[in-house]
């Protein structure tokens, strides 16, 4: 490197440039996204609807679509403080090795012991049901970040956490599961014995690993028949958008203060709220015509919800007990081939993600996993993190269009998502190392049987 750099590797905030307000970008969006609905009437879904399974303030929370900002209350700020702000990083190393004049930064959100994003939303989650005067919180967990997550934020705050885990995952990942009881939450493994609809499913399906439709549906019963609990959810809802608003802020803060105008926002997208949060105040800028940028969300090509689902209301569980909502979906019973980003098998996407990318005020594109490992592996030897396998999707389309700045000469300024860690996904890099890594991708038949069963609305 011969200039000097002007810009450090890690730009860092101070505490008080961390944002004391939630951005939500419904407000700045002329075409609102389509309301959620009440799965029996079909009718939009009211407040006091929705706090039957969630909590009071977040349900407020879900349904307003006009209040650009929301106070973070000062008990979650100091939470935040404890890993926040988090650093943006200038990728000098990986600019080297890939001799591109591309400017590539991430936002690294992997500086938790949970490992990912999920814990900006899970303390607001775990406060405001705290505030509610609740006992605990039910939830389910796949991969298990977001069960992490929540564990922390519960003995935070002192709630019961009550965490329905997918039971393939609970015999093969017991290190997540005992870090969860670390933190002195309950984990079950799903389908269980405890709930009606575990009891049914066993019966009917003996032996069963168990999915995440399932261990919602355990999660949502275990609420409602209990005094003093509501439901928790990690992703895909507006509400946890709102609260990973705080990944973007920060990002324009750090930028803004190098004098830094990106050109190329990237984030992966499982449910949609990494990505949404990343991206909020900058799609913010677009839809009040104030700035212009390209905007990539990244699936993979076994899950593609966005370039090859249908925008349609469908359920968001495969239980079919939450609203319907209105979202690029490959069915709500759509079965993903197995995968190592388990934190992208979701078959649908948040409702705001979809209304920006119906709109063209985003891209999508998808990408197969020994790609994404091919380029996790090299970001690792480059830039020193492990990166989670979800999080390598960004990285992957990040090299990608800072080779074709290559190409072109272009200096383009990259930004990406870097939502975590891959500690715990050590057997899916053991696959790719060994070789035997293979990629799934469903037919167009696949597809269209699934979404064949999305629901009948209008
Ligand atoms: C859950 C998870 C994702 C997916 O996030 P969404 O907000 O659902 O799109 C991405 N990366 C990591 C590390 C995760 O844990």
């Amino acid at each position: 490197m011969s200039a000097v750099n002007e810009i450090p590797y890690k730009i860092y905030l101070e505490e008080n440039e961390m944002p004391d307000k939630w951005y939500n970008v419904r407000a700045d969006m002329k075409n609102k996204p389509a309301p959620l609905l009440n799965p029996g009437t079909l009718k939009p879904v009211t407040v006091e609807e929705i706090s039957a399974v969630f909590c009071e303030e977040l349900s407020k929370m879900e349904l307003d679509d006009t209040t650009a900002y929301f106070e973070i209350p000062e008990e979650i700020r100091n939470f935040y403080k404890m890993y926040r702000p988090s650093p943006l990083v200038r990728a000098y190393c990986l600019e080297k090795a890939l001799d591109t004049p591309a400017h590539i930064y991430y936002k690294f959100e992997g500086n938790n012991t949970s490992g990912s994003h999920k814990l900006n939303s899970a303390i607001a989650q775990a406060y405001y049901a705290k505030k509610q005067g609740l006992k605990g919180v039910t939830t389910e967990t796949g991969a298990g970040q977001w069960g992490t997550a929540l564990s922390m934020a519960c003995s935070y705050f002192g709630l019961d956490c009550q965490v329905y885990m997918v039971k393939v995952s609970y015999e093969q990942k017991p290190f997540r599961r005992e870090v969860m009881r670390t933190y002195g939450a309950n984990i079950t493994p799903s389908p269980s014995m405890t709930t009606e609809v575990g009891r049914k499913i066993n019966a009917e399906f003996p032996g069963t690993n168990g999915s995440l439709g399932c261990a919602i549906s355990e999660a949502v019963e275990a609420a409602v028949s209990q005094e003093g609990y509501r439901y928790v959810l990690g992703s895909v809802l507006s509400q946890v958008l709102i609260h990973q608003s705080v990944i973007g802020l920060e990002t324009k803060t750090a930028l803004d203060k190098y004098g830094i105008k990106a050109d190329i926002i990237i984030g992966c997208a499982g449910g949609g709220s990494n990505l949404g949060g990343l991206i909020s105040p900058f799609a913010g800028e677009m839809l009040r015509g104030e700035n212009n940028y390209r905007i990539i969300a990244v699936e993979p090509a076994s899950c593609p919800s966005l370039t090859r689902g249908k925008y349609v209301y469908d359920f968001c569980d495969t239980g079919k007990v939450c609203p319907l909502a209105k979202m690029y979906t490959l069915g709500s019973g759509f079965m993903p081939s197995p995968s190592h980003a388990g934190g992208l098998r979701y078959h649908g996407m948040s409702s705001i993600v979809s209304q920006l990318y119906a709109d063209g005020l985003i891209e999508a594109t998808s990408v197969e996993q020994t790609e994404v490992f091919k380029n996790a592996v090299q970001f690792a030897r480059t830039e020193g993190i492990l990166p989670a396998p979800e999080s390598s999707h960004a990285i992957t389309v990040a090299i990608k269009e800072a080779l074709k700045c290559k190409e072109t000469g272009e200096q383009k300024n990259i930004v990406f998502g870097l939502t975590g860690t891959g500690y715990f996904d050590m057997y899916a890099y053991q696959s790719y190392l060994d070789g035997t890594m293979k990629d799934y991708i469903p037919t167009d038949e696949d597809i269209a049987k699934s979404l064949a069963n999305v629901p009948k609305v209008d």
